[in-house]
């Protein structure tokens, strides 16, 4: 009677794990908002150390550094990786970033939608995804300003819209809801915690071939002033990334053939001037990409340099497109 306990633990296993019939390419794109090269490499540093008590100081991302930056590849510290737009603002810099070029706004109020066609569009038409295959959840209500210039062929989970399709399980679409009750302090965000697991809830329920989640907490306690807030919510999105990977390494096929990217859109002032950016404008360009999985050579942290106008040449090639500029280093698709 051996064979009972061994079927009742196979078919568990098979409960567990996520059977995609999409093998890939894919590619998920996860952005955090304005979070400093100094939070994401060094941590806390001397000059807040006042305002946060003794055990929260010090490194941020441990996660990330002890067991996920060396299987990847880390790009920036110094000016060594920066946003191609013209200023470090948000829409201006997610533009840049979707469309491979910086547009001519410099404010967020002053950037119209894009007028052309996304990375997430071009790489839909070329390969006649389906409207699930290419997704982005997002907290900020002005993402949909760079994801797509045609938001209706993509699958749009950017706040305040709803995603009422086959492609949300019931849990989702109940967290849907309470995700726009209960609103965050600041206008025109959901908070990050519903956006995360949609996101993640998404990817294990349709295997997307693109996926963007892109998170906004950091950047208003940022602005808000409240550092410890600001560092609880980076601390989070180190666990986020952990289970992003968790997930995907769960997830056969399709996780092998997924390469995920991570970055933020600007750095903050220095010092006294970190609540803002914009201002000094130098150094806020210098951001952070780390990349992992598909194609993606696992060095860890690398001197290389690189701008943010290469994001979308990379996800081009990664997607087997010929890419509309020069990719990032150290991504090779065999
Ligand atoms: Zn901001």
């Amino acid at each position: 009677m051996k064979i009972i306990p061994f079927l009742i633990l196979f078919c568990s296993l098979q409960a567990r794990a996520t059977v995609c019939e999409n093998r890939g390419p894919n590619v998920i794109l996860f952005t955090w908002d304005g979070v400093r090269g100094q939070e994401f490499f060094r941590g806390t540093g001397a000059f807040h150390a006042l305002e946060l008590k003794k055990e929260e100081r010090g490194e941020i991302f441990s996660t990330f550094w002890k067991k996920h930056a060396g299987e990847g590849m880390v790009l920036g510290g110094g000016n060594r990786y920066k946003i191609g737009s013209r200023t470090a603002v948000s829409l201006p810099s997610y533009q840049a970033l979707t469309l491979g070029k910086a547009t001519a706004c410099t404010k967020n109020k002053d950037c119209p939608p894009i007028q052309e066609e996304s990375v997430l569009e071009t790489i839909q038409r070329s390969l006649h995804l389906q409207k699930k295959d290419v997704a982005v959840f997002a907290s900020w209500n002005r993402i949909q300003d760079a994801a797509a210039k045609n938001l209706e062929l993509i699958t749009n989970g950017v706040y305040p819209n709803r995603v009422l399709d086959e492609t949300m399980s019931e849990d989702m679409l109940k967290l849907q809801e309470e995700g726009l009750k209960d609103l965050p302090e600041w206008n025109g965000s959901r908070k990050d915690h519903y956006t995360f697991e949609l996101g993640l809830g998404y990817l294990k329920k349709n295997c997307p071939r693109l996926l963007w989640i892109s998170l906004v907490d950091s950047d208003e306690y940022g602005h808000e002033g409240k550092y410890p807030e600001y560092v609880r919510s980076l601390r989070q999105y180190d666990q986020y990334l952990d289970r992003l990977l968790k997930a995907l390494a769960s997830m056969g096929d399709y996780g092998k053939q997924t390469t995920l990217i991570v970055t933020t859109d600007h750095s903050r002032g220095a010092g006294p001037l970190w609540r803002g950016h914009g201002v000094t404008k130098n150094t806020e360009k210098n951001i952070f990409l780390f990349a992992t999985g598909r194609g993606v050579k696992p060095i860890g942290r690398v001197d290389d340099r690189g701008l943010s106008l290469q994001v979308r040449p990379t996800l081009e090639y990664l997607m087997g497109l010929s890419p509309s500029g020069q990719p990032l280093p150290n991504i090779l698709v065999e």
